[in-house]
């Protein structure tokens, strides 16, 4: 029998159950179907005495993510600080650097590489400014850089080969995929409407800063439980037919939901394996087929006290080397009251697509050894549990973080990114605007899609779909600022031409010297 509601939400992520619960705020018969067998989406906290919890998924909170905070808050669960007291090590070719959080970046001893470094940085941020965060197809360089990868851009940029390959490591943590695979106007997108390149990379002050004590599926459960049996687990959706005034929504068990609207709140690519009836439009039918998820899996070792602490590291590595080194990007997991010491470590792009191959047992070995070179530490080879979690795997997820961009997209297809289609609604982290890729757009766009629906009911007013979400009490936003020196330095290629003018400007003046002291007497 079909059972008749006026909202069918589409997957229990934070963004579909985000929607279902601002719905059911304005009593709309809502339900939710999910395909898998919890709620939480790419949220997922393990529980077990060994380990107490770990976030396997989605982890880290941080200021400016104020509709994140909000809910945290609302449901009472707390946030900590990442551990980053001590040093950073920045790791490549067998060489160890150290810094610290208020340096944004490791120093070199050649004064080119830093010159470069800081300008590539400063220069992803400035033409950041020019991409519009809700069409970044309007920019108007849009075209040029949509046609570039990422991998091109620092080649470009970039004077010294050191200096090419920390940004496009950078570029691996920040949307685990390799630079010559993403847009250029993407990558630069995604870092401007996180609020830019400090705030998305860095730990203290920025997207890493916190986590939440007890795991972040905790969210997603609370809104489950307040929305009771109204979240339907174990129901994949298989179609989804579109008649006059109804839409019908089969799942893989043969169960049929009727209702007047529906929101599709997952990853644009997971909507391939849904029939739509009609046929999908036809940029929306290519827009699915080119989203691919990034590669990423987080391994976490467990140790028997923080020994990195105690030689002066905070537990944050940036590694950039062989195989031998499978951790990209690693940070200080030990939970807040200073029991079960971890570091937890991302790997991602083409190193987790070569060594997901390996057994867990294989993959722990080797990760202990590179800590061990690292962070110059044997006591590193001693972990006593290990756990980790590839997302590649998992049929309703396909990858993570998030649905990456190759060059073309953006100014082919994002226009219809999150264009409603008859009665069917787009919510789902990649349709956000804001912090997208996170929980935070995750939020932003499960409730900017039920506002969506309220406003096609008649119930809501158009100018209060998009709402802007007041800063968090709970972390302050302090802004990030560029010395003097940051703001003024140039470019290589810039020092290179100053350089070459003024020599051809002192050539000059020695050539007129000679000429008015010896030839014209
Ligand atoms: P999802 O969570 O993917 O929800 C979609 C839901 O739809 C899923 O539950 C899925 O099972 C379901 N579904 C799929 N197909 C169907 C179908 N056919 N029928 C019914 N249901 C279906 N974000 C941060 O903010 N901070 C971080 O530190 C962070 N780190 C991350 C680390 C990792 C390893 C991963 C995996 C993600 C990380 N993220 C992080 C990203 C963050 O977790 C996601 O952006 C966010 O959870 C996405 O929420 P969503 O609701 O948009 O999508």
């Amino acid at each position: 029998s079909t059972k008749q509601h006026q909202v069918i939400v589409i997957g229990a992520g934070l963004s579909g159950l985000c929607a279902a619960k601002l719905l059911d705020k304005w009593d709309i018969d809502v339900i939710v179907l999910e395909a898998r067998e919890r709620v939480g989406g790419r949220t997922l906290t393990k529980r077990d005495p060994s380990v107490k919890y770990v976030d396997l998924g989605g982890s880290y909170v941080g200021p400016t993510q104020n509709r994140l905070l909000r809910l945290a808050k609302e449901f009472g669960v707390e946030t900590y600080k990442v551990n980053e007291e001590e040093d950073l090590v920045f790791y490549e070719k067998g060489s160890q650097k150290r810094f610290n959080s208020v340096d944004a970046l490791p120093r070199f001893w050649n004064p080119l590489v830093n010159l470069d470094l800081n300008h590539v940085w400063r220069t992803i941020d400035k033409m950041g400014e020019e991409i519009p965060a809700v069409a970044p197809w309007k920019a108007p360089n849009a075209e040029k850089w949509d046609r570039m990868t990422v991998r091109q851009f620092m080649e470009e940029t970039c004077f010294t080969k050191a200096a090419q390959s920390l940004p496009s490591v950078l570029s691996g943590i920040i949307v685990a995929t390799e630079p010559y695979e993403s847009s250029l106007l993407w990558f630069l997108w995604y870092v401007k409407q996180c609020g830019g390149i400090n705030r998305i990379a860095s730990t203290t002050n920025g997207g890493q800063e916190r986590k939440f004590v007890g795991g972040t599926q905790q969210i997603s459960e609370n809104i489950a439980k307040r929305l009771g049996d109204r979240v339907l687990l174990n129901k994949p959706t298989v179609s989804i037919s579109q008649q006059e005034d109804v839409v019908i929504v089969r799942t893989l068990d043969g169960d049929e939901y009727q209702g007047k609207y529906v929101i599709l709140a997952m990853s644009p690519i997971l909507q391939m394996k849904i029939h739509f009836n009609p046929p999908l439009p036809i940029l929306r039918n290519q827009l699915i087929q080119r989203t691919p998820m990034g590669s990423v899996m987080k391994c976490i070792l467990y140790y028997k006290t923080p020994f990195w602490r105690e030689k002066g590291y905070c537990g944050s590595m940036i590694i950039n080397d062989t195989d031998e080194h499978p951790v990209c990007f690693s940070l200080d997991d030990t939970k807040p009251d200073g029991t079960v010491p971890a570091i937890v470590g991302f790997v991602s792009g083409d190193k987790v697509r070569r060594l997901a191959s390996l057994s867990p047992e294989e993959r722990k070995q080797l990760i202990a050894r590179s800590y061990s070179k690292v962070l110059k530490s044997p006591e590193a080879l001693q972990p006593i549990h290990y756990e980790e979690f590839n997302w590649m795997g998992e049929q309703y997820s396909g990858g993570c973080y998030t649905g990456t961009c190759p060059p073309g997209f953006l100014t082919c297809y994002g226009r219809v990114l999150r264009e409603p289609i008859g009665r069917m609604h787009f919510a789902g982290t990649e349709t956000a605007t804001y912090w997208s890729g996170y929980m935070e757009g995750a939020i932003e766009a499960g409730e900017r899609s039920a506002r969506e629906v309220l406003n096609t009911m008649g119930l809501l007013s158009s100018h209060l779909i998009w709402q802007e979400e007041p800063p968090s009490d709970i972390i302050p936003i302090k802004p990030f600022k560029a010395s003097f020196l940051e703001r003024n330095l140039p470019s290589v290629q810039g020092l290179l031409k100053l350089i070459a003018v003024s020599t051809i400007l002192e050539m000059a003046a020695v050539g007129a010297f000679y000429y008015l002291r010896f030839v014209k007497k």
